[in-house]
């Protein structure tokens, strides 16, 4: 892509993370960051980041197990708890080491982990490190689902069926309710990803829980992100205090990597305390995310099945054609991502838009018609 100047990766972005930047000193709105609530730049939050470094210094100093744990770490602990509604939780240093540390560090031989198709690279990693078995079903195929469970419960110990709560690619949901109803019928446990769904969806933005309304538990593992809508670094699991006790003592990514800095722990723990009592946010990304999918499939868009989540992708087709569509909307002043194989499959090349809360009515007017535009000149619509 480089070659015939269509690259419109790695740009360096020269201003905060929120829904305009700043690249070679030109404004873009930004249409793929995953900060979906714009709590980057958030004054509370940067507030308590700015406390943090003065009380804390820069860095943890150890590890978690060791002498890298500091109050804050309890704090945001027994804050994610509270908004899982789980007994315990535990922070690591990035949501990719939590889901292979926790899938590998869980599961072994006699154990099978039954995957969605479509779960997210750390989950296949996970799996691929850990000494138990793996199976894929189909996306989103609840019967695909249920033949996986019934050809192969009997082999194995344990089962657990991990999914992720919002899928980054296509932005549809996973149905959790049928989902957990499945795994009982067939003795099996049941872990969500949440990196896209953690503060993007359910009427208090809780998730994947607070979207179906379960049960508190209803889902075994809920892992997360402290990286998306929580504006911050880390991941982290919610689960029962004994699942929790275990990892600590257990796990590898827990016991020999450094914890997570003290002034990233303080700003995902404002965060969250914003995301609980802030609700014009969850408000208004989940009123523009609506404008902004009915717009562009009113103007002939397929939007794959993504529905109530701030991940629309607008599919272009082929590789080339997804490329030139993102470098004309550069050119128009909107940084969109675009996402081709084998990412996705070869010819469902998208763009893939991340709508924020912070993107205002008139934005989000202007990119609707310039994909509108654009996309009669490409002949996409
Ligand atoms: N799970 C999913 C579904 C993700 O999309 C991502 C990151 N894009 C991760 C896990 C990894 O999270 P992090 O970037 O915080 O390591």
């Amino acid at each position: 892509m480089n070659r015939i100047g269509l690259n419109t990766y790695m740009l360096p972005i020269q201003s905060a993370a929120s829904s305009k930047v700043l690249i070679d000193g030109q404004e873009y709105l930004m249409l793929g960051s995953y900060s979906y609530l714009g709590l980057i730049t958030h004054p509370d939050i940067i507030q308590a980041g700015h406390e943090a470094l003065d009380k804390y210094g820069t860095g943890a100093g150890g590890v978690r197990l060791l002498t890298g744990t500091t109050d804050l770490h309890h704090l945001l602990e027994k804050k994610i708890a509270s908004f899982k509604r789980t007994e315990d939780a535990l922070v690591l240093s990035s949501g990719y080491v939590t889901n292979m540390t926790v899938i590998s560090t869980l599961f072994g031989k006699d154990d099978l982990v039954v995957i969605d198709k479509y779960d997210h690279q750390s989950i296949y990693d996970g799996c691929i490190l850990s000494k138990a078995d793996w199976k894929r079903f189909n996306h989103n195929d609840m019967d695909d689902l249920s033949r996986v469970l019934e050809e192969n419960r009997e082999n194995y110990k344990r089962v657990i069926v991990v999914v992720d709560g919002v899928y980054s690619m296509d932005g549809d949901i996973a149905p959790m309710p049928e989902i957990i109803e499945i795994a009982k019928q067939y003795d099996s446990s049941t872990m969500v990803d949440e990196a896209h769904s953690i503060g993007t969806v359910g009427p208090n933005g809780r998730g994947v829980d607070d979207y179906f309304d379960l049960e508190p538990g209803a889902v075994d593992i809920y892992m997360g992100t402290l990286s998306k809508a929580i504006p911050s670094i880390g991941g982290y699991i919610a689960a029962k205090k004994d699942v929790i006790t275990y990892l600590k003592f257990t796990s590898n990514a827990f016991i020999f990597s450094a914890a997570l800095p003290p002034v990233s722990t303080a700003v995902a723990l404002k965060a969250l305390e914003i995301i609980e009592t802030d609700k014009e946010r969850i408000k208004s990304l989940q009123k523009n995310y609506a404008k902004f999918i009915n717009g562009v499939k009113e103007i002939g868009y397929d939007t794959l099945k993504s529905k109530d989540t701030p991940i629309v992708p607008v599919v272009i087709g082929d590789d080339v054609k997804t490329f030139r569509f993102a470098k004309q909307m550069k050119k128009e002043g909107i940084l969109v991502p675009p996402i081709v194989f084998p990412a996705v499959p070869r010819d469902k090349g998208r763009l893939r838009c991340c709508v924020m809360a912070t993107h205002t009515e008139e934005e989000i007017d202007y990119i609707i018609e310039t994909m509108e535009k654009i996309g009669k000149n490409l002949k996409v619509i």
